[in-house]
């Protein structure tokens, strides 16, 4: 399984860390409560606490869970409380030798095996992770609730980010939907199937804004929109926890990784981020603050530090946002050896001193580090962490549990989804239809390459990523069968065996291989074909954790595989897959076709074929730029101006292509090969009409937070092409004037629309509050009375446009 493969990786990965013992400073003082002090201005509490005081759960806040849990915790010991607090999977645990070294994976000095049934029995674990299947979570449940003293239910997590059996898109190509309704449906099949084996908790979404595709885990979220982050964050929710978490298809949200992990310096995994109020603010909390908001159950600190301090003990983050702010009601789970790692960080000397400053920063529960159990009694003890803070996380964990119904019924006892769910496939090819990105479309004789032609009976497959059923799931791939997969080989044979054509595959190279040798054969049948696609990309493993690469390219020899074949002047349809955008700079000059198709999942082949053979026009659009190199990254749309325009942008003054003192690259021009947004479709639609139903508003009402609806933008959309489609209509907006730089750009609204040929219709976003205000460097929200451009259009670079005034 998945899972297993995935954790014996991780374990392997934090192995290998060195440990350093530079002590960089204790800043943190004991308490949550006064560790704001830590933060020196402008990251003042006060400004961060919103009007509202409501608990981002109702849930977890109802008054007769607040009786149990409270009853509850009278009766427990420390060691039973503590329990509660510490995480581990089914192998159970190796106590760290006393050198502090991080626990090896083959460890000859570990001492203190201590098994995870014996632990469940006697009350010494509350959560297990990535242990999954009905009868292996029946078993550690049956040990919990029979034989410990208090019978309290463990709680299953696993990593399950875009389905269990039946799998769709991962993370971003489910992006580049922009579909956040789908989202919704998805997470409800995955939790319906995962429930069935006993996980009541998935430790997703994972809701990191990437603005750097070199970051692997880019992979696992929404791309680099704080605005398309948020709307797909509020969908898992809603899809994951359902209407109440105590039905028995629910399972509660784990929100990761918090926080701003994806800004890791130079997209290398794990590195530290650093930036301003505003910026985090404004970029990169929406998506995690839109998931409290929707009433996300539990939330999982980041690896990374932020501004200096790891997010493992970030009272800032933990408790200033998250609960003071956002009123966030349930816990938070350190991520994998987290707590163990803030020794590596350098803010912990000891063990001790680790657990202690998770602990009050406000990690609740500890993820396989074996550092709240084996420390916190002492520290209790001495009465260095209170045990009014243990007895607040362990509330935290309990609401959990029993908004979940786990006491109520702590067993998976259905029938067990054991494979991929033949009703569930629809959906899921669907949401591979959508995610697919049509990037180019030239024709060829007068007629585009896209769709096949059904007088083209003979194809050539080629690639290593043809016939890779393993390949399509993505690395997060939950627990499918291989053989339930799809892959493009077994769809477009399918379709030849029903039309009488036929496929000659020929895989030419390895994903990351060297050898030549296919090439000859690949040209051979490329020759012979009415048509030529090419299945070309990463494997899986090359993105997701630890999945970092300093290189965008096709891996291999792949690109000289593409030249070679392209070298024969047959019609070439380039599909990338890939858990990143790529750099596709030759193919975009010579490649008449190209679909991104991220990781499509369970139905990968049939929707790819379906689109190939135009039974579905495309339809995504881009969640993240794809750059012309890898030295513009960090690249994204939304980038602030400078004092410095180049020519193709803004021209103040008009400078013309050759000015050299101007912000730009010598080498490669400023914008994106293809913008985030973008995407094309087999008919065409053209924008026109932009109006706003206001001209001016004056700053009081704007400044009026409750205001959803201050300005509304209209435009008109017609299909001008020969065939139905659906085009995603975007929203974009610019604030000049402002206290603050505000970007160039940034998307405040999308809808996706179906129309015939030849018809229009009008589409309009209501811009109020959320959309028109920006954080200050007090951390507020606010308007200011500045002029505003909106955009209307099918991609970031939409030109349809109309302005107005926030009047002072
Ligand atoms: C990852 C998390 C994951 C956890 C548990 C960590 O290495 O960063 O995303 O949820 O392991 O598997």
């Amino acid at each position: 399984m998945k899972i297993v493969k995935i954790l014996v990786k991780s374990i392997a990965l934090h192995s290998a860390l060195s440990f350093h013992l530079t002590i960089v400073g204790t800043a943190l003082a004991l308490f949550p409560s006064v560790t704001y002090a830590q933060s020196a201005e402008p990251f003042a509490a006060p400004a961060l606490v919103p009007e509202s005081a409501t608990p981002s759960n109702a849930q977890l806040a109802a008054p007769q869970i607040e009786r149990r849990v409270n009853d509850l915790l009278k009766q427990m010991t420390l060691e039973e409380k503590l329990g509660q607090l510490v995480q581990y999977n089914d192998a159970g645990f190796e106590a760290p030798p006393e050198n502090g070294q991080l626990a090896p994976g083959k460890n000859p000095e570990a001492r203190n095996r201590v098994d995870s049934m014996q632990l469940a029995a006697s009350g010494r674990v509350g959560s297990m992770l990535n242990t999954v299947g009905k009868d292996h979570t029946n078993a550690f449940q049956h040990a919990a609730v029979e034989k410990s003293r208090l019978h309290i239910p463990l709680l299953f997590g696993a990593d399950i980010l875009h389905g269990y059996r039946t799998i769709y898109p991962i993370p971003l190509g489910l992006a580049a939907t922009f579909d956040p309704d789908l989202a919704a449906s998805l997470s409800r099949i995955s939790a319906e199937e995962a429930t069935t084996a006993g996980v009541r908790w998935f430790y997703s979404p994972m809701v990191d804004i990437s603005r750097d595709p070199r970051w692997g885990r880019t992979q696992e979220g929404a791309g680099e929109d704080a605005y398309l982050g948020a709307s797909m964050a509020r969908a898992y929710i809603r899809g994951y926890q359902g209407d109440n978490l105590s039905n028995r298809a629910s399972v509660a949200a784990s929100v990761k990784h918090f926080a701003a992990y994806g800004a890791a310096e130079a997209g290398r995994e794990y590195n530290t981020t650093d930036m301003s109020l505003s910026r985090l603010q404004q970029f990169y909390l929406p998506p995690y603050k839109a998931a409290a908001e929707a009433g996300a159950a539990t939330f999982m600190s980041a690896f990374n530090a932020l501004n200096g301090v790891p997010s493992t003990a970030n009272s800032f983050l933990l408790q200033t946002v998250l609960r003071d702010s956002w009123r966030f009601n349930g816990f938070v789970v350190s991520d994998y050896t987290a707590v163990m790692e803030l020794r590596n960080h350098g803010i912990a000397r000891d063990a001790a001193s680790a657990a202690r400053k998770a602990l009050l920063a406000g990690v609740d529960v500890d993820m396989m580090s074996h550092y709240y159990d084996s420390e916190l009694p002492a520290l209790v003890k001495s009465g260095s962490v209170p045990m009014s803070v243990i007895d607040e996380s362990v509330r935290r964990v309990l609401r959990v549990k029993f908004a979940l119904g786990l006491f109520e019924h702590p067993y998976a006892d259905g029938a067990e989804v054991t494979a991929a769910v033949p009703e569930h496939r629809p959906i899921v090819r669907k949401a591979a239809e959508e995610s697919l990105v049509l990037l180019r479309n030239q024709p060829i004789d007068g007629k585009p390459v896209l769709p096949i032609a059904k007088a083209a009976a003979r194809i050539a497959l080629i690639g290593p990523l043809s016939d890779a059923g393993s390949e399509m799931i993505g690395v997060w791939g939950g627990s499918e069968k291989n053989s339930d997969t799809v892959t493009l080989k077994d769809a477009l044979e399918a379709r030849a065996r029903q039309t009488g054509g036929s496929v000659d595959y020929e895989k030419g190279t390895e994903i990351t291989g060297e050898s030549e040798s296919g090439f000859a054969a690949a040209v051979d049948a490329a020759r012979k074909a009415d048509a030529v696609v090419l299945a070309l990309g990463e494997s899986s493993e090359m993105s997701g954790e630890a999945g970092s690469r300093s290189k965008l390219d096709l891996p291999g020899n792949q690109e000289k595989l593409l030249e070679a074949v392209a070298a024969t002047g047959r019609p070439i349809v380039l599909l990338v897959f890939s858990g990143r955008p790529l750099v596709l700079d030759w193919a975009a000059q010579h490649i008449p076709a190209i679909i991104e198709a991220w990781f499509p999942g369970t139905e990968a082949g049939s929707a790819i074929a379906n689109v190939l053979y135009g039974d579905v026009a495309p339809s995504g659009k881009l969640p993240m730029s794809f750059p012309r190199t890898v030295g513009q990254e960090p690249f994204y749309y939304n980038q602030f101006p400078t004092g410095r325009p180049n020519w193709t942008t803004e021209v103040t003054p008009p400078q013309g292509p050759d000015a050299r003192f101007v912000s730009k690259y010598l080498d490669v021009p400023n914008d994106a090969l293809f913008p985030f947004g973008f995407g094309l479709s087999y008919t065409e639609f053209a924008y026109s009409n932009i109006k706003l139903s206001a001209s001016s508003i004056p700053v009081p009402e704007a400044q009026s937070k409750g205001a959803r609806k201050l300005v509304t933008a209209t435009a008109t959309v017609k299909n001008t092409g020969g065939r139905a489609a659906t085009e995603i209509v975007q929203c974009y907006i610019r604030n000049v004037g402002a206290s603050l730089e505000q970007p160039v750009r940034s998307l405040e609204g999308f809808s996706r629309i179906s129309l015939q040929p030849g018809e229009s219709k009008q589409v309009s976003f209501d811009l109020g509050f959320p959309e028109l205000s920006f954080y200050n460097n007090a951390g507020k929200a606010v308007i200011e009375a500045t002029h505003y451009t909106v955009w209307i259009g099918g991609s970031s670079l939409a030109t349809e446009h109309a302005d107005f005034d926030i009047a002072p």
